[in-house]
């Protein structure tokens, strides 16, 4: 059944122990997860190229399709060049210690996700955490890094829409103190491409600043639907992490049958039916924030925080039974006593299925 826009229907329903609930957990926010022109790229790649690698990409793991893939993504973030991985994490883990080392400093935002954490332990950098989007303290770790450590390099990583808090970080103050104090900037957009911006520009190509900040990460498997994570950025970088990025060189190459269906989801967010399926998605987020009484969401990712466990858990049950999926995030995912229920609205939602949940939301 397709429907009048020609997007067709997707999986917004989960079965959880024999039950079928209409799920508000997922990060498939444009629904392309279920994308049937996808799934036929997929597919037929498959038949064509192989389900598997076979091997690295630096063996002989690279076919025509991943390097397709990258080259529209570069074109795609407006960037020289981009490398795949075979998902963000490893993209993280990989660059991240291929960037910065023992001497070099990294200034952290706290909610920055695990992966980024992790990149940075492996790296032998200094880290120096500052409190969620604070840009006094992000000035002061900035003076004090630069100072202490005349000669190395100083790197802030940030995420641009946060994954538990579904805000958006202040991006032109971040990247005007990074160029005031002589820093490079990692920006995580996992959350935000297909989401925010045109395309799969994200947050750095809605606010223009996509051509000042060095190192734009993101994942494939989320708005985009499939798998793998990338890194967009120079010539230069990119080359360097071809030859320095574990990660990317002691790991099997993502399928290419994987690379296809990327660069078909690729094609879909960057035509008029990613401008539907976005729009879609912004009404689903209206009718829920009206429904819900609070401010307009900045991503597909509302947080609903009720503090204790118990009460988190609670809600997560009752909504159970009532006939949705909505996870309660806990410590250490979420900071104690800020247990929250994670809704995450997709375009593939029905206006009914939002209306029908914020029916059952009773907690607020
Ligand atoms: C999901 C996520 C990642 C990891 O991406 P995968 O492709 O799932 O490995 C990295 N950063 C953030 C902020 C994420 O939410």
């Amino acid at each position: 059944m397709e429907s009048e826009a020609g997007v067709a229907p997707s999986g917004t329903r989960i079965t959880i122990a024999g039950r079928e609930l209409v799920n508000f957990s997922s990060n498939d926010y444009l629904g392309l997860a279920f994308h049937p022109e996808i799934a036929s790229a997929m597919a037929e790649a498959a038949l064509r190229y192989g389900v598997g690698s076979t091997a690295s990409r630096l063996i002989c793991g690279t076919s025509s399709e991943h390097l397709a893939l990258e080259e529209e993504l570069a074109a795609a973030k407006g960037t020289e060049a981009a490398l795949v991985f075979s998902t963000g994490v490893a993209a993280a883990m990989g660059t991240i210690p291929a960037l910065v080392g023992r001497g070099d400093v990294v200034i952290l935002d706290k909610l920055a996700h695990a992966c980024l954490i992790d990149g940075i332990h492996a790296s032998g950098a200094k880290m120096r955490v500052f409190p969620h989007n604070d840009l006094t303290k992000l000035a002061s770790h900035l003076a004090w890094a630069r100072e202490s450590h005349p000669d190395g390099r100083v790197m802030i990583v940030t995420e641009s829409v946060f994954s538990m808090d579904g805000d958006v970080a202040p991006l032109h103050e971040i990247v005007e103190l990074k160029e005031r104090y002589g820093a490079i900037l990692l920006l995580d957009e996992a959350h935000a491409v297909g989401v925010r911006g045109g395309g799969a520009q994200g947050l750095a190509g809605e606010l223009g600043l996509g051509a000042r900040i060095e190192v734009q990460m993101g994942t494939l498997g989320k708005a985009l639907g499939v798998s793998g994570g990338y890194i967009a950025g120079t010539r230069t970088l990119i080359d360097f992490l071809i030859n320095k990025a574990r990660s990317f060189i002691f790991s099997t190459a993502p399928s290419p049958a994987v690379a296809a269906a990327c660069r078909a989801a690729l094609r879909i967010v960057q035509s008029a039916e990613g401008d539907v399926l976005r729009a879609r998605l912004q009404e689903n987020l209206l009718i829920l924030s009206t429904e819900l009484n609070m401010a307009t969401p900045s991503s597909a990712i509302i947080p609903m925080i009720l503090g204790s466990e118990e009460r988190a858990m609670a809600e997560t049950e009752r909504l159970f039974e009532g006939g949705f999926f909505v996870p309660a995030i806990r410590y250490p995912t979420v900071a104690k006593h800020t247990a929250r229920l994670r809704v995450t609205v997709s375009a593939a939602h029905s206006s009914e299925q939002i209306n029908s949940l914020c029916k059952a939301i009773t907690y607020r």
